[in-house]
């Protein structure tokens, strides 16, 4: 990532990182890569992530490593290995990193890919579920994306009262379909039958209508939890589409799922961010049973979409003032002045290129410097510098001693 992409990255992590703060999250890092079995165990063995995306090697210790394919297993894994959860204790952590899945890579999906989420575990209250909604929404509002832009999908998963009947439910019904469906969901019959709502085959994606709805065959506690999270969300004015075909594609949600798209800018690939709610996660790890849910945004399809919206990123000049140098015998002098500058807060550059005075002018106009405060032997001799204005091209004089002080006047 060169300087002008990189600097967008720091942008979104800047207002990712105010914006989470906010709301109480604190920062966890975790590894790169983990043990496989923290993704396996995690994430499911049955899931594209874990059955085709993972780097998976052996390190010399004959251990099997995973490069992180998500954040989530590891920062859950770390909560339980940390006791973050203790005795009913809540944890409110947010991440940002680099993550790695083996895909065939396309626009705005890299095999090395950054994702910052947030997680929450310990609250099973519905009002946590539209909090971390309200956060994910309220990211790309505040990096400037309009809000008639953006999709927000939102579904139940039900949980181990409800959900495993209507995986029965939806493997008989695929099954009954097999003729018209493509071979891999044919295949999730009998692993994964909800990932066939997920299937992008037009044909599938038509039989798939057809099937029944979760939604419809929710248990009573699974039906309230919904629509309590329906209305916190309607008390905030976010809007939201229900879409009983959204089902994520790992194994670790229960209850409530969202993703939000967007209309332009990435294709069929639409999704900047989503996630939901795993109640089942901490126990995989061999934890208690802990309530938890959270989401996460890919910065590479973030970037795409504000771009498709017409959203800038916001480029501070690299240099609000450019101290320049007649000849060499004032350098001490110039190099001086632009540390005191730099120390009083001020972003200055000087030339460390022997360049004409003409080509110093032209460099500062690039790096987008206001003023040119110019040194020259004969100011200099009457212990004054002059102080140039780009925009107007006036010039005054101010005595050296004070330069630092009429500069950052000048500036208001
Ligand atoms: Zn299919
Ligand atoms: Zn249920």
């Amino acid at each position: 990532m060169l300087p002008d992409v990189a600097r967008a990255w720091e942008h979104l992590q800047r207002v990712a990182q105010e914006l989470f703060t906010r709301y109480g999250y604190e920062p966890v890092y975790t590894p790169l890569f983990e043990h496989t079995e923290v993704f396996s165990r995690g994430i499911g063995e049955a899931t594209d992530i874990v059955s085709k995306e993972m780097y998976t090697f052996e390190d010399k210790g004959g251990r099997s490593i995973t490069l992180r394919p998500e954040g989530t297993a590891s920062v859950v894994r770390s909560a339980l290995e940390h006791n973050l959860t203790a005795n009913g204790a809540q944890a409110k952590l947010y991440y940002a990193g680099p993550m790695f899945r083996y895909e065939r890579p396309q626009k705005g999906r890299m095999r090395q890919f950054w994702q910052i989420g947030i997680e929450v575990l310990g609250a099973a209250e519905p009002t946590a579920d539209a909090e971390v909604i309200a956060v994910l929404w309220g990211y790309f509002e505040a990096l400037g994306l309009p809000r008639e832009s953006m999709r927000l999908l939102l579904n139940s998963m039900g949980d181990d009262a409800c959900r495993p009947a209507y995986r029965d439910g939806i493997a008989a019904f695929i099954r009954a379909h097999s003729a018209d469906l493509c071979d891999e969901c044919d295949r999730r019959a009998a692993t994964n039958p909800l990932r066939a709502f997920d299937c992008k085959n037009p044909a599938c994606r038509e039989v798939m209508a057809g099937a029944p709805l979760l939604r419809d065959e929710l248990c009573e506690a699974c039906a309230s939890h919904y629509a309590a999270v329906k209305t916190h969300l309607d008390a905030l004015g976010i809007p939201y589409v229900e879409d009983s075909s959204l089902v994520r594609g790992l194994d670790y949600y229960t209850r409530t799922v969202f993703e939000i798209q967007v209309e332009a800018g990435l294709g069929s690939q639409n999704a900047i961010g989503g996630g939901g709610r795993y109640d089942r996660l901490m126990e995989a790890y061999g934890g208690p049973a802990t309530p938890g849910l959270g989401f996460a945004l890919g910065f590479e399809r973030t970037l795409l979409a504000l771009e498709a919206a017409g959203v800038g990123i916001p480029a501070p000049p690299r240099a609000e003032v450019y101290v320049a140098r007649v000849d060499d015998t004032v350098t001490a002098e110039v190099f001086g002045l632009a540390q005191r500058l730099r120390e009083a807060g001020i972003a200055a550059e000087l030339d460390h290129q022997a360049r004409s005075l003409k080509s110093q002018f032209k460099q500062a106009d690039r790096l987008g410097a206001r003023f040119v405060v110019i040194v020259g032997p004969d100011e200099l001799a009457a212990g004054e510098v002059t102080l140039r204005d780009m925009g107007t091209k006036e010039e005054t004089r101010v005595a050296l001693g004070i330069a630092v002080d009429a500069v950052i006047a000048a500036l208001g």
